[in-house]
């Protein structure tokens, strides 16, 4: 008989499909029997761009030595209707493979040990239910989000009114008072995305677990308050697996390495920590030309060393940007006077390596969770520009509560505009200056790194937890083993 397989549920974005098939890797990996991996990938047709970065990842980790099966589930037409934003499309895109999904995973030809989505894809816990399969969400960003969520559904009854429009804090169980206006994006007002938000919340009561992409070390206090019950009124969550940083790392030295990036040969020949970094995630990086220039002024005051992953335009039908065209965006004149000591690359980046790279010595980012780890996996303290999703209340987490991060004025009424001085003064006090901000963002970024390589090593929190699950899902299979049997 072949062997038991866990069948991941990814959001097929970049982002979210690398951290959780690195996630499922290191699940197979724990493991006492052998098991696969079975990835039921969604064709996200919005966007011919996002398709072919996602098939890229695809190519790579099918050959990748592990044993991983991607069944591509058949396209669906996608949402139109009361468009209500991002959460709302995507939550609504997968809803529709309810159908597909159930067809699969009750065809396959191994036996499931458990299911593992992602927490966009709720929705299809109602299939996993009828198949009686053990259900696992996995959390592509913090426990701060994860208390957040856990709490919204109270939360959503205890205001009346927008977020948007109160003044004071919100209380999130494990962390100093949140303002109001830093609650992320889809929950600003509302709208359909809040709804949908505050259903996830409600439904991950009903999860085996919850995996969260997080080291316990780096958010103790707000596992603590989740694990005490203090999210949801009355009721225990379910069990947290903390297993990050799960962060893709190449073995060294394993087999031929592919030739340097053009990025990484040029921070090779920069001197350590000297480069700031400015890299905006999947869906950003891409900026209307007034904020373009007062990057380009701040990077050109600032007399620092830069790279900046500058994209183009979001045409109107997809969420992605396409190929910076450099000549059209930036100041006349600016890649000549800057040659010596910048590069602005048009295109998506090989983020995590130049982060690996000893010249970076900050990384400006709009705070995406995986950005935030790879980062701090290597030390690298940070400048907050956050710009969507949950990536405001990350943005406080990382000032207000890790303390790795150097604040920055971001407008958020203006398009989260960010002006060229504010911008000069955040890269000037975080690469080598002399202020006490970026001395302690320094120290704590070293600090981070360190708890986050002891977290995966042998005994480390992630590692105990990583196996704990692998555990419990062994455990799944063989109680169905049994009942299967009589
Ligand atoms: N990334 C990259 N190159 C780019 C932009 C992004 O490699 O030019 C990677 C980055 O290393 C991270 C992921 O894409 O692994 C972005 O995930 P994150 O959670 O930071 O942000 P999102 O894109 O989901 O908003």
């Amino acid at each position: 008989m072949a062997y038991p397989t866990v069948v991941l549920i990814p959001l097929c974005v970049p982002g979210h499909l690398t951290s959780m098939l690195e996630a499922g890797k290191r699940l197979l990996g724990r493991s006492r029997c052998p098991m696969s991996l079975t990835v039921l990938v969604t064709q996200m047709t919005m966007s011919a761009n996002m398709m072919s970065d996602v098939a890229d990842i695809i190519r790579r980790e099918a050959d990748s030595g592990f044993d991983i099966r991607f069944v591509h589930l058949p396209t669906v037409e996608l949402p139109t209707a009361e468009h209500g934003g991002l959460e709302d499309f995507m939550v609504r895109f997968i809803q529709l493979h309810g159908t597909y999904v159930k067809e699969a995973v009750s065809g396959m030809s191994s036996p499931v040990a458990a299911v593992v989505m992602d927490y966009f894809c709720t929705t299809l816990f109602d299939v996993t239910r009828e198949l009686a399969l053990p259900v696992y969400v996995y959390l592509t960003s913090g426990a701060s989000m994860l208390a957040l969520l856990l709490r919204l559904p109270a939360l959503d009854e205890e205001i009346s009114g927008d977020f948007e429009a109160m003044e004071g804090a919100v209380d999130l169980p494990g962390m100093p008072p949140v303002p109001a206006r830093l609650m992320p994006t889809p929950i600003m007002t509302k709208g359909p995305n809040f709804a949908w938000l505050v259903y996830h919340g409600n439904r991950f009561m009903e999860a085996a677990g919850i995996i969260v992409n997080t080291v316990a070390e780096l958010e103790p206090s707000i596992l603590a308050a989740i694990a005490d019950g203090l999210c949801v009124p009355g009721r225990r969550a379910p069990t947290v697996y903390p297993i990050g940083p799960v962060v893709p790392v190449k073995p060294p030295g394993d087999g031929e390495q592919p030739p340097l990036h053009e990025c990484v040969r040029w921070l090779d020949a920069q001197p350590p920590a000297s480069v700031v970094l400015l890299c905006f995630g999947s869906m950003g990086g891409s900026f209307p030309s007034p904020q373009v220039r007062e990057i380009a002024d701040a990077l050109e005051h600032s007399g620092h060393r830069f790279l900046w992953v500058l994209r183009g335009p979001i045409p109107a039908d997809s969420k992605y940007p396409t190929d910076a065209n450099l000549d059209e965006l930036l100041p006349e004149g600016f890649l000549e006077r800057t040659k010596d000591r910048g590069l602005v690359w048009p295109k998506w980046a090989p983020q995590k390596d130049i982060l690996a790279n000893p010249a970076v010595g900050g990384f400006v980012t709009h705070c995406g969770w995986n950005s935030i780890l790879e980062s701090l996996w290597h030390g690298v303290p940070l400048v907050p520009w956050p710009l969507y999703a949950e990536q405001h209340l990350n943005a406080f987490e990382l000032v207000s509560v890790m303390g790795v991060a150097v604040a920055m004025q971001v407008d958020r009424k203006r398009d989260n505009f960010v002006k060229a001085a504010e911008l000069e003064r955040v890269i000037r006090s975080l690469i080598g200056g002399s202020s006490e901000e970026g001395r302690k963002a320094r120290e704590k970024a070293t600090e981070a790194k360190d708890l986050c390589r002891k977290a995966v090593a042998d005994g480390g929190s992630s590692e105990v937890s990583l196996q704990q699950l692998a555990r419990e899902i062994g455990e799944h299979r063989e109680y169905q083993g049994r009942t299967e049997a009589t």
